[in-house]
């Protein structure tokens, strides 16, 4: 009886992932907004950014998506199911397991923030993980990462940043990023203002504490 109920199992999912040592059928996050899907198409994570390759928390963002979408198997789904493309023919979607949003995982986590988007889940989840400095919020009262910064209506930058420069008069200056994160705004890709480069001590290593594959 239980030999017919696996072999019907194994019918409909087919082997179990144990049984294939090696063999990574599933998505792959390239970094923690980018996964290689399983048909081979390249997802940016749309309405998220995540720290850059190289920055503290970039690798942590990376093994937690890779953990959530090790952890969902067969039920992920990208939303919307035909994504639009960006400038570099990416999808530009999020990925589902049933109704939870990897990108929102990602910034409960404090692994991301809210990019180009209006999403007011996303905004909730980012003050909590401020809130809480988890993630990669923690360096948050670092005395290196003070600033200053100068923030528009939608980002934060490196007082030097080309994207600003001349404009600072007007521009409201920042000391920490705390309060730029939790009113929603993101950092600048252009300058990379957040997290800023090591040495921050042991924050240059910074590692999450748990990678909870409970998303
Ligand atoms: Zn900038």
């Amino acid at each position: 009886m239980l030999c017919g109920a696996l072999a019907l199992i194994t019918a409909l999912w087919g082997a179990p992932p144990d049984e294939r040592p090696g063999d990574h059928q599933g998505p792959r996050a390239v970094d923690g907004d980018t996964v290689i899907w399983a048909d081979g198409r390249r997802v940016r994570l749309a309405g998220v950014d995540c720290p850059e390759t190289g920055r503290p928390g970039a690798e942590a963002a990376r093994l937690l998506a890779q953990a959530h979408l090790d952890a969902a198997g067969p039920a992920l789904a990208l939303v919307p199911p035909e994504p639009p493309r960006d400038a570099y023919d990416r999808l530009l979607a999020d990925i589902h397991s049933g109704s939870r949003s990897l990108s929102t995982g990602l910034v409960e986590a404090g692994l991301a923030w809210r990019y180009r988007s209006s999403d007011q889940t996303l905004l909730t989840a980012q003050q909590e993980a401020v809130r809480q400095r988890r993630g990669i919020h923690a360096i948050l009262d670092h005395p290196l990462t003070q600033g200053p910064y100068l923030e528009t209506s939608t980002s934060f930058h490196h007082p030097a940043c080309r994207l600003v420069r001349g404009r600072s008069r007007q521009l409201e200056l920042r000391w920490g990023a705390a309060g730029s994160f939790a009113s929603g705004r993101s950092p600048c890709r252009s300058c990379l203002a957040w997290p800023p480069r090591p040495p921050l001590g042991p924050w240059s290593r910074f590692r999450p504490e748990a990678l909870s594959s409970g998303w």
